[in-house]
């Protein structure tokens, strides 16, 4: 099997950007960026906000959001360049340069966010009266928030100049150290070579050997460097702590929950309720062990797939499978998925030094989204193709936004791409007549589902225990380990043997790198996409305009307001049940495809 054959040709075409990377263009707008934000600061600082007129205010805002907007761009791109290939001497420099541009034109622009977060209650209501700065109302109230927690403009450059040292530079080598990692295997008798990326799509492999040798050789390499990995999650953990110290911040999440504008006791209400529901993965890992002949699975099982399943789709059959999916769905999902396919806006194969997973870059509402994939041509890929889609046709959409509400919160970022995954898996169960690609299907779904909420609660407790114990002293190896293991315990039960390795399997998620407590918003994303969908399919076509319209309103509100405006309340005490029925039918669904004592080709249980 080679894994670099699909999608071989599927790579992105970056020039809507910048026509090369040495094009002088892209030099020129980084001096550009910072020489306006220098001229703003010149015009607009020490001038007191709260005496300027509503277009005065008007006027101010929209430069500063230009400014950002046009600035950023050179750095999008380089970023952009940097994750096709890490190794790249060229594109290391250029995404250097361009943070240390970006960072300056930040600092540059740093006082206007802080007389922002600084305005009376009073100067802000007589802001809003005036209808043409009604659409910041939300970005205003927003920082708002932030501003017991904001210190003194010298402080705040401070601390942002530091962190080029210190927070900025242990992701960078987090990143440059693990993506240098390349594997040797021996697939088939020969011995070949691999990234990490496809050393964990080696997990969704047919052959259980092949499976059990790649995942213990790659949490070994990992183990082998405990040293770095272990003192850069140290360091980060300290880092923030120390930040949070200093800003006020009441324990680690308090900031992540202000910024996702969730409630701690609704995050704390939704995660207990996932664990109260973990038997229901239980009950599907017996299940999977019985499909695969198992008497319990180990955790390189997983995401093994089906015997009866070895089905291998190649992109383009994936590009067709989805835009019929999407097109089906709403003729706008269909339209705008074409775009990402004609005009290259994707980049699918694997290729060492590419950075692992897949991603969907937002960019600006005056750019198109990227999406980045390592399509190797599995059932899931198709999904995770649907997923980053789901994503782009949310920046998309979101481009009716002006900058400052264009990002949508971190808790809804992933409504769109659940659905797009949801889309895609109904339409093929509907279409698949074969019994093992349909039992493979739901296996897939349900899966997809125990990773996005049950692994996520997962990771989110182990985060929570590692902060509170490095409150009292730097975390050794071993313990990191062993709360790492605690957390996954829990999940899996007797229903999956962890294998020994397995006590480095932290060591590998750049989530507690690059963004602490995100994963909580994958759990929230894809519990309100369920119960989203479940009114998709109540309520039909009249539904669907509400959807669209959440997706364009990108951030100008509240997730709260937001998903009032969709009919959805998160403060109904049953609403985080909901996606669990969702997972039970599922489950139901997949029992009923029987009989078992022909699917099941080993003990069953
Ligand atoms: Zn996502």
């Amino acid at each position: 099997m080679d894994l670099n054959m699909e999608g071989q040709s599927v790579t992105w075409d970056l020039a809507d950007l910048y026509p090369t990377p040495g094009d002088p263009a892209w030099a020129d707008d980084l001096d550009r960026g910072v020489a306006r934000a220098r001229r703003f600061q010149a015009s607009y600082k020490g001038i007191d906000l709260s005496l300027l007129s509503p277009a005065a205010f008007f006027q101010a805002l929209k430069e500063y959001e230009s400014i950002q907007e046009e600035g950023v761009k050179p750095f999008l791109y380089a970023s952009l360049l940097f994750s096709e290939d890490s190794q790249n001497t060229e594109y290391k420099t250029l995404l250097q340069k361009a943070k240390e541009q970006w960072n300056e034109l930040e600092n540059h622009l740093l006082f206007f966010r802080l007389a922002l977060i600084g305005l009376s209650e009073d100067k802000i209501e007589e802001i809003l009266s005036d209808l043409s700065l009604k659409d910041y109302g939300h970005a205003l109230q927003f920082l708002r928030r932030f501003r017991a927690f904001t210190r003194s403009e010298k402080e705040e450059e401070i601390l942002s100049r530091k962190n080029l040292t210190g927070r900025s530079a242990f992701t960078t080598l987090f990143d440059e150290f693990t993506g240098a990692f390349s594997f040797r295997l021996e697939v088939e008798g020969e011995e070949k070579e691999f990234t990490a990326s496809q050393m964990l799509s080696l997990l969704y492999a047919s052959d259980r050997s092949l499976r059990e040798r790649a995942f213990r050789t790659f949490l070994q390499r990992h183990k082998e460097n405990q040293l770095v990995l272990g003192t850069i999650l140290n360091a980060l953990i300290f880092d923030a702590q120390v930040e949070d110290d200093l800003r006020g911040y009441q324990g680690p999440m308090h900031r992540i929950h202000l910024e996702n504008e969730i409630l701690p006791e609704t995050v704390e209400l939704m995660m207990e309720v996932t664990e109260a529901h973990y038997p229901l993965a239980q009950e599907y890992f017996q299940v999977k062990a019985c499909l695969l002949g198992l008497p319990k699975l180990k955790n390189y099982d997983l995401y093994a797939p089906l015997p009866s399943s070895p089905r291998k789709i190649p992109f383009e059959e994936a590009r067709g499978l989805l835009l019929q999916s999407f097109q089906g769905f709403h003729p706008l999902f269909g339209r705008i998925a074409g775009e990402f396919f004609e005009n290259r806006w994707i980049d699918a194969p694997p290729r060492k030094g590419k950075y692992g997973g897949a991603f969907c870059s937002g960019m600006t509402p005056s750019l198109h989204p990227y999406l980045l994939l390592n399509y190797s041509g599995n059932l899931r890929d198709v999904l995770t193709l649907a997923h980053e889609m789901g994503h782009g046709i949310h920046f998309y959409l979101a481009r009716k936004q002006t900058l400052m509400n264009f990002d949508p919160p971190l808790t809804l970022a992933e409504t769109a791409s659940v659905f797009g995954e949801l889309v895609m898996a109904q339409a093929l169960l509907q279409e698949e007549r074969d019994l093992g690609v349909r039992l493979a299907l739901l296996c897939i779904k349900i899966e997809d589902m125990i990773a996005t909420i049950f692994r996520q609660n997962v990771l989110t407790r182990f985060e929570q225990q590692a902060y509170q114990w490095r409150r009292n002293h730097l975390l050794t190896d071993e313990e990191i380990c062993d709360l790492w293991w605690e957390a996954n315990a829990k999940l899996f039960g007797d229903s999956v043997e962890m294998i020994p390795e397995y006590r480095w399997g932290w060591s590998y998620i750049s989530h507690f790198i690059h963004s602490r407590f995100y994963c909580y918003s994958y759990i929230f994303g894809e519990l309100v996409s369920l119960a989203l969908f479940q009114k998709y399919e109540e309520e039909g076509p009249f539904f669907l305009n509400r959807l669209i319209r959440l997706l364009e309103r990108g951030g100008s509100g509240s997730p709260h307001d937001l998903l009032k405006d969709a009919g959805v309340d998160i403060e109904r005490a049953d609403f985080w049940q909901k996606g669990f029925r969702v997972i039970r039918q599922l489950i139901d669904e997949l029992k009923s495809l029987g009989p078992w004592d022909k699917i099941c080709v080993g003990p069953s249980k």
